[in-house]
C-alpha cells in the first residue's frame, strides 16, 4: 500500500488539527470533515484505506455512520474515538461494526500506533487462504465470505470477528492468552490495556452460543486467556 489514505471524521478542530498534522508527518494522506453526511459523500466518491470517526458529530450520531460505511464494506478499517467514558458507547460502536476504539484524551503515540497496526493487518488479511467451513454445535463458519448460520440465523461478520475466529480455530482446545490474541488478532503488543479483547469475546458468545451466559465453544480459562472447543460433550472441559 503506497500512501495510504485516512478518512478522519472529527468536528473539534483543535483535535482534528493535531492529528491531521501528525498524521500527515507520518506520511499518511488525510481528506478531514467535520460532519456525519460530509463522511459518508467522501467515503462513497472515493477510496479510503482507513476511517478514523467520532462519535459525538454535530449533525449525526457516529454509531450511526460506522453502520453505513460497513453495510457497504465489510473489511474496511474503522476506528472510533470517543469522549463518553461509558462502556456502553463502545460497546455499541464495536457492534455497529468499529474494529477499535480509542477514548479521548489519548496520547498521539498511542493513536499512531493504532492506525498502524489497523493498516497492516488489513493488507495482512488473505481471505482466500482461510475456504475451509467450519462447523461447531449449530453454527457453520464461512470466512472467506464471513458469513455464518447459527442457531439464532444467519450473521455476516466483520473482518475482526473472522480474524479472531481463525485464530480461534487454528488452536482449536488450547488456551489461547489475552496477549496472544491481541498480537494475532489486533497486532498490539503483549502490554496493551485494551477491553476490546473481552467485549469481542462476548460478541462471539452472542452470536454462536446457544446460551451465551454459559458458553460451551468460546470458554473463559481462569487468569489464562480462552479456548475454543468444537465439540464440548466429546471431552472438552469447561472450567
Ligand atoms: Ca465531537
Amino acid at each position: 500500500m503506497n500512501r495510504p489514505h485516512l478518512l478522519l471524521v472529527e468536528d473539534e478542530s483543535n483535535i482534528a488539527q493535531a492529528l491531521l498534522f501528525n498524521l500527515e508527518l507520518e506520511g499518511y494522506r488525510v481528506t478531514h470533515v467535520t460532519t456525519g453526511a460530509a463522511a459518508l459523500e467522501r467515503f462513497a466518491g472515493e477510496r479510503c484505506d482507513l476511517v478514523i470517526l467520532d462519535l459525538m458529530l454535530p449533525d449525526s450520531h457516529g454509531i450511526d455512520i460506522c453502520r453505513q460505511i460497513r453495510r457497504q464494506d465489510k473489511r474496511l478499517p474503522i476506528l472510533i474515538l470517543t469522549a463518553l467514558s461509558e462502556e456502553q458507547h463502545r460497546v455499541d460502536g464495536l457492534d455497529a461494526g468499529a474494529d477499535d476504539y480509542l477514548t479521548k484524551p489519548f496520547s498521539l503515540g498511542e493513536f499512531l500506533l493504532r492506525i498502524k497496526g489497523m493498516l497492516r493487518r488489513s493488507q495482512w488479511y488473505r481471505p482466500e487462504s482461510r475456504a475451509e467451513i467450519i462447523s461447531f454445535g449449530a453454527n457453520r463458519v464461512n470466512l472467506a465470505e464471513l458469513s455464518a448460520d447459527t442457531a439464532h440465523g444467519p450473521i455476516t461478520l466483520t473482518e475482526l470477528e473472522g480474524r479472531m475466529l481463525a485464530a480461534f480455530f487454528a488452536a482449536e482446545g488450547e488456551v489461547l492468552s489475552r496477549s496472544h490474541l491481541l498480537e494475532q488478532v489486533w497486532g498490539l503488543t503483549a502490554d496493551t490495556e485494551t477491553r476490546t479483547l473481552d467485549n469481542f469475546v462476548v460478541r462471539l458468545r452472542k452470536h454462536f452460543e446457544a446460551d451465551p451466559a454459559t458458553p460451551r465453544h468460546f470458554q473463559t480459562v481462569r487468569g489464562r486467556g480462552y479456548r475454543f472447543v468444537r465439540e464440548p460433550d466429546s471431552g472438552g472441559k469447561a472450567d
